[in-house]
């Protein structure tokens, strides 16, 4: 058995491997010290190996689905190792000793998942795969759950943005890749071998159908095809067609952006307190699954925006439609994932009871919204996807019990009248069982004993019982009954009648086992045959869902619908920010709304104001609002017009990130440093706070020359927060750069913040009032005070912290000289004819090289 054991354990490979053994999936060795641990079950010791106890563990065959969850949920794999045969087979192939076979029938790991148990209902479940050929890089992923497979042209620079998006629970790419959660061979990554792997899997001579792939398009799809048959072994789970997805076609989120926002998740890893928590009023799993996709993932096509906007302001303004819709779609099983577990192999009749009602209630949908008229574009071609299944719904109408049981094992899932045979064996058994009540009465009579019952149970089938102290009676050798077990209380019997009927019913309950599993095997048949159209429905339902959803937020929290234009403004009147808002109703607090108003001329917002003032909450409200309209949702504000925004960034407040052992300020240099590379005139930018980090020297003159490259160079739309009041004047440098700042009073010796935005610059910083108001020590306060009184005063006297800058060249002009300085470097450094060179020219022209630098 350990030479079983660990062959099998060697192919499992990183992963834990379950053993089976009788009821029990065992662990041994490390992978028990491994189990036992992150499972709090007992550590035990069993027989010697190589002179040692072997440790071990084990959990319940039945409960198996329970502490899977809790290993996977801990990051680990674990490959299961079931028998293959049955006792009786072994000992068939190799006599009475003969070790039963196993082999390993699954590999679980986050990303492969389908059972619901160990599945978050809400949230999409990616396995990704990062292929690279040709100096290109592209993402393959697929959500098992539901056999949505998409194709992500990306690239080295957008690589890590785009998996943010996916937020896979399981990465895989070739050994030796930064990416990767799980490294598989070089090999599984072949381009070639992908193509082929393709088409095979859907059946096609040319992939042209789908789209044009890269190199690492087919790379990445064929090692992640690999991956799930190597985790399924050798079952492929059910795949649609993939999506091909360009980066171009949504708006780019970095992940330092995705954080900052919290846009799904929180900071600390939550989905509570996030703007998708915020915005979520969805009724089904599926729905939420592609609202947490629409927000991760906002559009750059307007008419695709209009489009869901159209079907959200029809379910905005249409209240009993919106209540009808979300009633129907509430009650709905999540058909998506049935589909999914039965293309898996491990569908139940549950499963297809969930199909039947799901598409049912989808057809009612649709009839009801295909009288919608004028029907939207987007409405006029989900309706009719909702519809058509009719034969289907049909056919297990007619065969399945009303709510049939997960486990096919008890049978009594196919319903009467479907299957006369059937029917008769149910018959047979029903009156067999009659039979064997009848023949209690009998044997009562018989014997006189009241107390006598006949019982089954698994060990002996039907038997008779009676008390002890009755027994002797039945003992007797010409009583007719045969003795089988003497308990405690109770002694059991067999009559040959009794026998007889039993074997009647066991034989006919066998044979209705078996009838109705040829059923299953059919009706399951019908749903794999149907799966592209079901797939599409329960997509069709998901987008109803979201669009009724986000109808319903917006008039809960008065919502508007945006206006998107082309050109590059962003307007805003009474925006607020979603979680903010709602984190002060609980406390019964109003949310202050404030407008924004940035165009091609006046494209930079400098905020100042003091702290706690509501700046970073304003910054963050406007760049959700682009989200959520781009999402294409209503948005939190009274009037939006908004020009698209190809790239969004947010670097506000400081992010800890010392756990990836980076200072609070080298991260913040990094981000500023991706923004100021990479924002174009059409994207949005907002940054809190740049320059904090360092002394203020330093970070004025960071903060200075961040403000003038957007200005000058990036040319965005940026909303920029600040505490140093010496940028203010930048305005009079910058033309299309405006001051503004959050309003704050002091009243009675208090602060009072307004959390207003207003015109113009804040006339002071309130540090020392926003310390008093944080409790601070009334002596610390005063003398702060003191210290900073000396402190003005000498800068009245010097100008300032930023006393000189006035003559300071425009960063354009600095840039010029800058680049003209290295324009000549280059050319001299290109003029060289290296090959022509000797050792000592080389060292020369170094020299010359170096003095012009
Ligand atoms: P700053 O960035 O200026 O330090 P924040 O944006 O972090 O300030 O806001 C501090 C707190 O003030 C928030 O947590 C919130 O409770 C409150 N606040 C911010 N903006 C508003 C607003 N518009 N209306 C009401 N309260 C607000």
């Amino acid at each position: 058995m350990m030479a079983q054991y660990l062959a099998l354990k060697a192919e499992a490979e990183d992963c834990l491997l379950f053993y089976r053994m009788g009821d029990f999936f065992e662990l041994f060795f490390d992978d028990a010290h491994v189990a036992a641990a992150c499972l709090d079950i007992a550590l035990t010791a069993r027989g010697a190996h190589e002179g040692e106890k072997i440790p071990m563990c084990g959990v319940p065959a039945h409960a198996a689905e329970s502490y899977l969850a809790r290993l996977i949920k801990a990051g680990h794999r674990v490959a299961i190792a079931d028998q293959t045969e049955t006792p009786a087979e072994a000992k068939k192939r190799g006599g009475s000793k003969a070790l039963v076979a196993r082999g390993i029938v699954r590999v679980v790991t986050a990303g492969t998942l389908t059972e619901e148990a160990l599945l978050d209902s809400r949230t999409a479940n990616w396995c990704a795969s990062v292929g690279e050929a040709a100096g290109e890089v592209a993402i393959a992923a697929a959500d098992i759950s539901t056999g949505r497979f998409e194709i992500i042209d990306s690239s080295a620079a957008g690589l890590a943005a785009d998996l943010a998006r996916l937020a896979p629970a399981e990465t895989i790419a070739a050994e030796g890749s930064a990416q990767a959660t799980v490294a598989r061979p070089k090999a599984d990554f072949d381009s070639a071998r992908g193509e082929a792997r393709l088409k095979a899997l859907f059946g096609v001579a040319t992939l042209d159908g789908f789209g044009s792939f890269s190199r690492a398009a087919l790379a990445a799809a064929g090692g992640l095809v690999h991956y799930l048959d190597h985790t399924a072994r050798g079952s492929l789970p059910f795949l649609r067609p993939p999506r091909l997805m360009r980066a171009a076609e949504t708006m780019a989120i970095d992940r330092a952006t995705r954080e900052s926002l919290e846009l799904t998740l929180t900071a600390a890893g939550q989905r509570k307190g996030s703007l998708l928590d915020a915005v979520d009023r969805t009724v089904t799993g599926a729905g939420a699954r592609l609202l947490g996709q629409d927000i991760a993932a906002p559009l750059m096509d307007r008419a695709a925006i209009d489009e869901r906007l159209d079907l959200v302001a029809l379910f905005h303004d249409d209240a009993p439609l919106r209540e009808t819709l979300r009633a129907a779609l509430r009650a709905l099983p999540d058909i998506g994932r049935a589909l999914g577990r039965i293309a898996a192999g491990r569908g139940s009749p549950r499963d297809l009871g969930q199909l039947r009602d799901g598409l049912d209630g989808a057809w009612r949908l649709g009839e009801r919204l295909e009288r919608i008229d004028p029907a939207p574009a987007l409405l006029a071609h989900l309706a009719p996807r909702l519809r058509g299944h009719g034969a289907l719904i049909d056919l297990y109408a007619r065969a399945l019990v009303p709510a049939p049981p997960i486990d096919a094992g008890d049978g009594g899932y196919i319903a009467e009248g479907y299957d006369a045979a059937l029917d008769d064996l149910r018959a047979t058994g029903a009156g067999g069982r009659r039979a064997i009540a009848g023949l209690e009465a009998d044997y009562r009579a018989r014997t006189g004993i009241a107390a006598l019952k006949v019982r089954h149970n698994n060990v002996l089938g039907y038997h008779i019982e009676v008390p002890a102290r009755h027994a002797d009676a039945l003992m007797k050798p010409d009583s007719g009954f045969t003795h089988r077990q003497t308990l405690a209380g109770v002694v059991r019997f067999n009559a040959a009648d009794l026998h007889e009927a039993a074997l009647k019913v066991g034989q006919a309950g066998a044979h209705a086992l078996a009838a109705e599993a040829a059923h299953l095997e059919d009706l399951i048949e019908a749903a794999l045959q149907a799966r592209e159209a079901i797939a599409a429905t329960a997509d069709a339902l998901a987008r109803l869902d979201v669009a009724a959803a986000l109808a319903e937020r917006a008039v809960e929290g008065g919502w508007t619908r945006p206006d998107l234009v082309d050109h590059p403004c962003f307007e805003v009147e009474g925006g607020r920010h979603p979680v903010v808002e709602a984190a002060l109703a609980v406390r019964g607090e109003r949310f202050v709304a404030n407008d924004c108003r940035l165009s091609e001329d006046s494209r930079l917002w400098l905020v100042t104001g003091p702290n706690m003032g509501g700046k970073s909450t304003f910054l963050r409200q406007n760049a959700l609002i682009a989200v959520l309209a781009q999402g294409g949702g209503y948005v939190p504000a009274t009037a939006a017009r908004l020009g698209l925004v190809d790239r969004l960034f947010s670097r506000v407040g400081a992010s800890d990130n010392l756990a990836r052992g980076r200072s609070t300020f080298m991260v913040e240099m990094v981000e500023t440093a991706a923004i100021l590379a990479q924002a174009t005139p059409h994207s949005f930018v907002i940054l809190d706070e740049v320059g904090r980090g360092t002394s203020t020297y330093d970070g004025l003159a960071i903060a200075w020359a961040v403000v003038e490259a957007i200005h000058e160079d990036n040319r965005c739309r940026c909303l920029f927060a600040t505490h140093y009041h010496e940028l203010t004047r930048l305005a009079e440098r910058c033309d299309a750069l405006s001051l503004h700042h959050v309003r704050a009073r002091e009243w009675k010796g208090d602060l009072v913040l307004l959390h207003e935005v207003a015109d113009g610059p804040a006339d002071r910083s309130y540090g020392i009032a926003v310390a008093r108001l944080a409790g601070m020590p009334p002596a610390t306060v005063a003398r702060a005070k003191a210290v900073l009184d000396k402190l003005e005063a000498g800068r009245a006297k010097t100008g300032g912290l930023a006393a000189g800058l006035d003559d300071l060249p425009l960063f354009a002009a600095a840039v010029e000289a800058e680049e003209a300085h290295t324009d000549a470097l280059r050319d001299d450094l290109i003029a060289l004819d290296i090959d022509a060179m000797t050792p000592r020219d080389a060292l020369d022209a170094l020299y010359r090289l170096q003095a012009l630098a």
